[in-house]
């Protein structure tokens, strides 16, 4: 770094990830694209992600911003894979609200339960957006949205939306107010860059969009970014989010199926499965109406493969041990 160049150490928050490269949006406006310091890098390998708080040395000249610092996180996107436990990789942070992307029309229940467990455990509020309505008949379209706002509750907000339903966008809009920031996921396909575009509306600056369109309706995605949308609100597309597989997330599951855990706190048996045993205030809320059957369900299938998943890999721990490999990467 040339000596004898003016210096400040100013916050910002990275807006913009290009192949691993930070663009910091400033205080003022001022967008700089970063290196993080070689400090960062070398220690802790603390890599800047989408929505961090940082500091940055920001030089005269532009060209040798740095970022020097990023500060604590209030809560985390990570994208595990369950093939490599070791293997995990932090997407977003410091976000108000995850809104789960999944089409009406083509419900995977299996999935939309992951998705649920991936988004609670982040903290955030969650929100499902039922995409591509126009796509699923009146019936169908009655049927699988009850079905969903069975399986997620009554705390979690369940909107319905079609690109061509400027209300159902709005609707969505709502649930991203002044200064929050929403990231978006979802099986690849299900319309959320075209969500993200009608949201945008015509606030997508030219630093923003992330996606162009080929006239075929298929999108390329360039980068990934926290786009401004009408009503001061930002909302990051996760892109290609994968390892939506199984995991060991017991907190994930507890967070978002909390009424059933408390329930179940009050079942007469401390092991209770809440499936035949007397005593049990799960079932019993089942009975009155004040829970849902699917979200019960829902709610023993993820405890079974959590459980299922802890076992294989305590076995596959084991096996490593046995045979003098033990993990060395954790
Ligand atoms: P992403 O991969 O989740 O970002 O999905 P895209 O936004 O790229 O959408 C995938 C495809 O679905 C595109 O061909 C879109 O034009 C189409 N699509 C998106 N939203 C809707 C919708 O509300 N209705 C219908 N019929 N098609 C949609
Ligand atoms: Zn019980």
């Amino acid at each position: 770094m040339p000596s004898g160049q003016r210096q400040a150490r100013v916050p910002g928050v990275v807006v913009q990830l290009d192949r691993g490269l930070p663009l910091v949006r400033l205080e003022d406006g001022r967008l700089l694209r970063c290196k993080h310091a070689t400090a960062l890098i070398k220690g802790e390998k603390i890599r800047a992600v989408i929505g961090d708080h940082v500091m940055v040395d920001a030089l005269e000249d532009a060209d040798n911003a740095q970022i020097c610092e990023v500060l604590a996180r209030t809560n985390e996107f990570v994208r595990r894979d369950p093939a490599e436990r070791s293997a995990s990789q932090t997407l977003a942070a410091n976000f108000d609200t995850v809104i789960i992307a999944h089409p009406l029309a083509e419900l995977n229940v299996r999935r939309l339960e992951r998705e649920l467990v991936l988004a609670h455990e982040t903290g955030a509020t969650v929100v499902v957006a039922l995409t591509k309505a126009d796509l699923a008949d009146e019936g169908m379209a009655r049927e699988n949205e009850e079905l969903v706002r069975g399986i997620v509750g009554p705390s979690n907000a369940v909107e319905v939306v079609s690109e061509n339903d400027a209300c159902s966008i709005e609707a969505l809009r709502s649930h991203i107010p002044e200064g929050s920031v929403a990231v978006l996921i979802g099986r690849s396909g299900v319309g959320k860059s075209s969500l993200v575009n009608l949201l945008a509306g015509a606030n997508v600056a030219a630093t923003t969009p992330v996606r162009a369109s080929d006239g075929k309706g298929r999108h390329t995605t360039v980068n990934r970014a926290i786009v401004p949308i009408g009503g001061g609100g930002f909302v990051v597309d996760m892109p290609g989010v994968r390892g939506m597989g199984l995991w060991e997330s017991d907190a994930g599951i507890e967070a978002a199926f909390s009424d059933v855990a408390e329930l179940a706190q009050q079942c007469r048996f401390r092991d209770c499965t809440h499936t035949n045993e007397p005593g049990c205030a799960v079932q019993d809320a089942v009975a009155t109406g004040a829970l849902h059957p699917r979200r019960l369900a829902s709610y023993l299938h993820l405890v079974e493969e959590n459980q299922a998943q802890r076992e294989a890999s305590e076995e596959a721990q084991r096996i490593r041990t046995r045979t003098g490999h033990p993990r060395r990467r954790g």
